[in-house]
């Protein structure tokens, strides 16, 4: 479904520090590359927060009529990877493949798609190999003790994404936390020497393992080809990791490595940095455990406009389970009430305002929380209407393609089925409390109990022969 967009989409580019209108290269796909999970424990829920943007972001570029080509990479190697696999006496994949499992599992759990390609990083230890090989061919790189280093100084555009000024005296300073010996503070490892009784591979450059930055650069650009459209990720990755894919790559290329740099800032945790020292510190598992709907979970993630930081509280999780239930009723009452005959042109002109207004905020880098203030609005003044018989039967379908296009982008009207599943005898029992609670004229129980049906994705539809049910 394209829905056509009234302002171009723009979005703010870390690189040029500037809000820029967005268009791919060429053709009509995006070529999106976006930095994923090193599976040595399951996410938490700040990684969740920059990966609930890329999945809104994914889905507003689709609404607006491109195709998406995807890469993100799983590094199933790095230090603590080896360290730990080694001290469950398993082999590194056994290790990994338990939380790359994990971590899909927790996407499916919060509805975030699945990129076109999803690549790990042992499976192109050879590529980068070939990488560092040329890179060192055109002198970009020294050795040091078996390890092979980037040399900064060799890529006069280093900071640039960063906006960090590397012109003064960087000497003993600690930027990239490594225990290897470098010429620069700044320089850093491509390719580690192998240890005694770690994993290595020999390549064409020696045995050893390569470093997280080059795992980047090089999927990034045997996918996507040398210049991408978006690259995206986390505040924490813009110095160094991102900043040093972009020396590696454009020394590879010479071309610039990505036209779009977006990052998500950090989340905190009830007003404090999350931290497993302050018990703050949740995977999206603690939280689904303590009985947290998964769609809360996303609806709260997705909330806050990407560019800023978000205050992850409890209470914004209950009122976001509210703010879902609120919509969920709204969608009930179009899908079920019985209308006007005809159409009624102001409740016709509010459905495409809101509409339009819903676009623009998604269009301006990605205003989630204008564009959810635009669908409650819209919710508020078409129930009055409804209550007041200004809202006719043929006003009906386009305030649904209004929650539909609401819903693709957000997904959140649809109840986990993993909340509290209900049989049908279940069913019929709280349609019979609710008959019972309706004839006493206790109204607020009756519609308590369709509340809760509704919450667990059943749909109650009076009808003349009786009460009806159905599962969205
Ligand atoms: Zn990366």
């Amino acid at each position: 479904m394209k829905f056509p967009a009234i302002m171009a989409l723009r979005f703010y580019n870390t690189l040029s520090q500037r809000v820029e209108e967005f268009q791919p290269s060429s053709g009509n796909t995006v070529r999106l590359y976006t930095c994923g999970p090193t599976v040595y424990s399951f996410a938490h829920i700040g990684n969740f927060r920059t990966f609930t943007f890329v999945d809104i972001l994914r889905r507003w570029l689709r609404a607006s009529g491109y195709r998406l080509d995807h890469v993100m990479n799983i590094t199933d190697v790095d230090d603590k990877i080896i360290r730990n696999a080694a001290a469950q006496k398993k082999s590194l994949s056994e290790y990994t493949a338990e939380y790359t499992q994990a971590f899909l599992d927790d996407c499916a759990t919060l509805r975030l798609e699945v990129a076109e390609h999803l690549v790990k990083a042992t499976d192109h230890i050879g590529d980068m190999a070939r990488a560092i090989a040329r890179l060192t061919e055109g002198r970009h790189t020294y050795s040091s003790d078996g390890s092979i280093y980037f040399r900064i100084a060799t890529f006069p555009g280093y900071g640039k994404l960063s906006h960090n000024d590397f012109s003064g005296n960087l000497a003993g300073a600690r930027v990239d936390v490594d225990e290897y010996e470098k010429a620069d503070a700044r320089d850093f490892a491509q390719w580690k020497a192998p240890k005694d009784g770690e994993t290595s591979w020999v390549t064409e450059i020696g045995a050893g393992r390569p470093g997280w930055h080059i795992e980047c650069s090089v999927m990034a650009i045997k996918y996507l080809g040398e210049t991408l459209d978006i690259h995206a990720g986390g505040v924490d990755l813009i110095f160094p990791h991102h900043e040093n894919e972009i020396a590696q790559s454009e020394s590879l290329t010479g071309k610039p490595f990505s036209r779009f740099w977006l990052h998500a800032e950090f989340l905190m945790v009830e007003g404090q940095k999350m931290a497993k020292s302050l018990g703050n510190y949740f995977t999206l598992r603690d939280l689904t455990a303590r009985g947290y709907n998964p769609e809360a979970i996303r609806y709260l993630l997705a909330s806050v406009p990407y560019r800023k930081s978000l205050n992850f509280t409890f209470d914004g999780l209950q009122a976001a389970q509210m703010a879902i239930e609120r919509l969920r009723r709204f969608k009930l009452r179009l899908d079920t009430d019985k209308f006007p005959e005809g159409a009624n042109d102001r409740a016709a002109a509010r459905t495409e305002a809101a509409r339009q207004a819903f676009v623009a905020s998604l269009d301006d880098d990605l205003n989630t929380a204008e564009s959810l203030a635009a669908v409650f609005e819209y919710a508020r003044d078409a129930n009055s209407a409804m209550d007041a018989g200004q809202f006719g039967a043929e006003n009906r379908a386009a305030a649904l393609r209004l929650f539909a296009q609401f819903d693709a982008v957000f997904d959140v009207l649809r109840p986990s089925s993993s909340a509290g599943a209900v049989s049908d005898s279940d069913i019929e029992a709280l349609i019979a409390e609710r008959e019972a609670a309706r004839k006493a004229r206790q109204f607020a129980r009756a519609d308590q109990i369709r509340d809760q049906l509704l919450a667990q994705g059943i749909i109650l539809e009076d009808t003349k022969s009786g009460v009806r049910s159905k599962r969205k």
